[in-house]
């Protein structure tokens, strides 16, 4: 087994098997359903050694230097733009579809386009100002739907889908692209 694998444990109920996924940025998530012993988690994660190696070399060969090449002072140039047009956006499309939240706020995040807090305030990646319209608008639709559902259900992904049918093609452009996006 090579020790250089590093991996998170994601304890879920829903589970009904153990899953592995390997994100763009190279991390590692095990989803463990409850009951599963640390030794077959081993076990499952060495037998999928070879797996797990090239995916994280995948990710690694892939150009990631359209979104990931950005300094501090692209985030202090752009923030302020980037801010003007999120909360235009946030306000219409939420106008639209009728979903209200409390705050917006761009922020200069590493691995991730976007966020929701309980107390509904909407957090989003500066960066989305370089993309393409169509994606735009999938993360904030995305995040929207968070205001009424917290977490990644069915439910969720079908109020998702009401608004924007097409969402699945998008989802994976933007997760082909690079930045990791769920
Ligand atoms: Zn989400």
């Amino acid at each position: 087994m090579n020790k250089d694998i590093k991996y998170k444990i994601k304890k879920s109920s829903r589970a009904k098997r153990l899953r592995l996924a390997v994100y763009c940025d190279g991390s590692v998530v095990a989803t463990v359903p409850r009951g599963v012993k640390q030794s077959t988690i081993k076990r499952y994660i060495a037998d999928k050694e070879q797996w797990l190696l090239d995916k994280i070399n995948f990710f690694k060969s892939i150009d990631n230097k359209a979104i990931s090449n950005f300094s501090e002072a692209d985030y202090m140039r752009h923030k302020e733009e980037a801010l003007k047009f999120v909360e235009k956006r946030v306000k219409s499309l939420s106008k639209k579809h009728g979903f209200s939240y409390n705050k917006v706020m761009v922020k200069n995040h590493k691995t991730r386009w976007g966020s929701c807090s309980k107390s509904g305030n909407l957090n989003f990646n500066y960066k989305i100002i370089f993309l393409p319209k169509r994606q735009q608008d999938y993360i904030i639709i995305h995040e929207l739907c968070h205001l009424k559902e917290l977490n990644h259900s069915r439910k969720f992904w079908l109020l998702v889908e009401e608004i924007m049918p097409n969402y699945l093609k998008i989802k994976n452009e933007l997760k082909n692209q690079g930045l990791f996006y769920r």
